[in-house]
């Protein structure tokens, strides 16, 4: 059986051209209007807009100044830790002209998560938003890095501002930066150098273990923009019946953190042309209430919110007219979901995409010449990709056939930083194995059956199960655990915990079965108090003789799953 191939003309994808250079000072052929053309950020609340020149002259002001203060330069790293913020951006391209690499940190994580980031990249910069200033503080000391190394994204509030005062900001970064003659030598890269030149390192778990720093370059960023682009200008309709056209108002409700926020609306959407209204925070009230009065045509989302557009008695409230075209991703949209979306919205188009950090990012996306996509398809394969559908026995499966999602495509990440046998696993010469259960149609459509790798997906949110165990495995009430995605219908899957407990908690429970409820509860307080809020047993914990494992010991965590499926569907 053969490969399948992405339909379509991909153009060219420099490789000697950092993200930003492609971004704010190359025209390349996939670009429909010039850069200066729209309102590239638009600040959700204050409804400030920020021109393509702005943009431009804030990069540059802001790179002289991580130059001149800090000698910020060639693979440093800078972790930003924030919610969707207008100079986010701004922060991730001034570092690439300097030659620096970005981890981006979701703004939700608690110390101990932050410090995971900061200490992997060994992250000398943490630019923060002032919400988050409390835990950087706690993280950044713990991690060793001094506070001078620590940059407001934006000045404190007044009532706050004494506490605050000793903290630089980006504004006044970008003051100084502007103000002092140009010191920095652009970091320039030579032909085939953007395949190797980091520009990301984004946190993911893969198909198995912890999370770890997948290392993204330069040229998958670019590549990924302009396989998107090529896809879209296929589409030659007239511009009032496609989908992805420039002069659009596209919404940032999505983190700024996420590969999916980083690649296609940070970067695609700001290239396409269309102006993005950045909102920090997801309030499902303040999201109608921003498409409303920012009359918003493209919303990139996940399908929690697909279910708020179908479900909430606020939606009614609100002028939506304006809402043309709503793309889910991140985490799988029902064929259900879909047709009750499209009955409420005729006048929607909605389609779907599918990505993955390790493939930064898209591999498919919306069938664009239909109003409403294939429901329960993942959308159809983008130009330049490559796929194999690999049954169990490696063996390769036909179209229609099902089997584990193999990607080849120019936008693939290189692997993850200093864990040769995760990258080995996951990695194959320029080959992504997905850990995804999928099958594609005689059209390239793109179908996911399954997740056949351990990850649970909360609202579109990593958890990987064995950080969530070893935690739990703390508690000295807790002998063996293992985690797995009990099915929600707003958050797509959240973490349910199968619990041994330990021979003393099992003496007690004997005695008094209340105390196997405190002892439940204890656990589900343990995540609570320490992790990010998705990551919390929200699910439920249970209490099970012994986990299942095989002879060597490996934790057979479908077998748990197919249990709470099985105890699901009798209730
Ligand atoms: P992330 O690296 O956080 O983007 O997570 C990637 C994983 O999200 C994929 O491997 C899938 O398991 C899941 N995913 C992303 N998009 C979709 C989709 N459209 N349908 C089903 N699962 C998806």
């Amino acid at each position: 059986m053969a490969e399948i191939i992405g339909a379509g003309h991909l153009a060219p994808i420099p490789d000697d051209l950092t993200i930003v250079q492609f971004m704010l000072d190359h025209q390349h052929s996939t670009r429909p209007v010039p850069p200066s053309h729209r309102p590239w950020f638009i600040e959700d609340e204050s409804g400030r807009k920020v021109e393509f020149d702005e943009v431009k002259f804030r990069t540059n002001a802001l790179a002289n100044a991580f130059h001149l203060k800090w000698k910020l330069g060639e693979d440093d790293v800078v972790c930003i830790y924030s919610p969707n913020h207008v100079d986010y951006p701004i922060t991730i391209w001034a570092a690439f002209r300097l030659g620096v690499t970005i981890t981006a940190a979701n703004p939700s994580y608690t110390a101990d998560e932050l410090v995971h980031t900061l200490t992997t990249t060994k992250a000398k910069l943490l630019v923060v938003h002032p919400w988050n200033l409390s835990v950087a503080l706690e993280a950044a000391k713990i991690a060793k890095l001094p506070a001078d190394r620590i940059v407001l994204l934006e000045p404190l509030p007044e009532k706050e501002k004494a506490a605050g005062a000793r903290f630089t900001t980006v504004p006044q970064l970008i003051a100084e930066g502007a103000k002092a003659k140009k010191a920095f030598t652009e970091r320039k890269l030579k032909k085939g150098e953007g395949k190797t030149k980091l520009a990301f390192l984004s946190f993911s778990s893969g198909t198995t273990g912890l999370p770890k720093a997948v290392k993204i370059p330069h040229y998958s960023l670019i590549a990924n923009v302009v396989q998107i682009a090529s896809y879209s200008q296929a589409d030659t309709r007239p511009t009032e019946q496609r989908k992805i056209k420039s002069g659009d108002i596209a919404i940032a409700v999505l983190p700024f953190y996420h590969i999916y926020g980083i690649v296609v609306i940070m970067h695609f959407q700001t290239y396409y042309g269309i102006s993005v209204v950045v909102t920090p925070k997801f309030d499902f009230l303040q999201f109608l209430n921003s498409i409303q009065r920012h009359r918003i045509n493209f919303l990139p989302v996940v399908p929690p919110m697909i279910v708020a557009l179908c479900k909430h008695p606020a939606v009614k409230k609100f002028d939506l007219s304006s809402m043309r075209f709503i793309a889910s991703g991140a985490a799988p949209l029902s064929a259900e979901l879909t047709n009750q979306l499209a009955k409420l919205f005729p006048k929607v188009q909605i389609g779907q995409g599918y990505g993955m950090t390790e493939t930064s990012t898209a591999i498919s996306f919306p069938q664009l010449e239909q109003h409403v996509c294939t429901p329960g398809s993942a959308g159809r394969l983008l130009p330049g990709v490559v796929v194999k559908v690999v049954r169990p026995d490696g063996t390769l499966a036909p179209r229609g056939e099902t089997g584990e999602l193999v990607v080849k495509s120019p936008s693939n990440a290189i692997g993850y930083l200093n864990n040769d046998k995760a990258t080995k696993e996951t990695f194959k010469d320029g080959w992504v194995s997905t850990g995804d259960e999928v099958y594609v149609n005689d059209v390239n459509e793109l179908f996911v059956v399954d997740r056949i790798k351990d990850l649970i997906k909360v609202r579109g949110f990593q958890v990987a199960p064995p950080e969530l165990e070893g935690h739990i495995l703390e508690l000295k009430d807790v002998s063996d655990v293992s985690v797995v995605g009990k099915p929600d219908e707003y958050s797509g899957e959240v973490p349910y915990a199968f619990v041994v407990p330990s021979a003393d908690a099992l003496e007690r429970i004997k005695k008094d079965p209340a105390e196997g409820e405190k002892i439940k509860a204890a656990i589900v307080k343990h995540v609570a108090d320490n992790k990010v809020n998705f990551k919390r047993l929200t699910g439920g914990v249970e209490f099970i003789d012994v986990i299942p494992r095989n002879p060597s010991g490996k934790l057979l965590r479908r077998v748990l799953r197919d249990r709470l499926r099985a105890q699901l569907a009798v209730q």
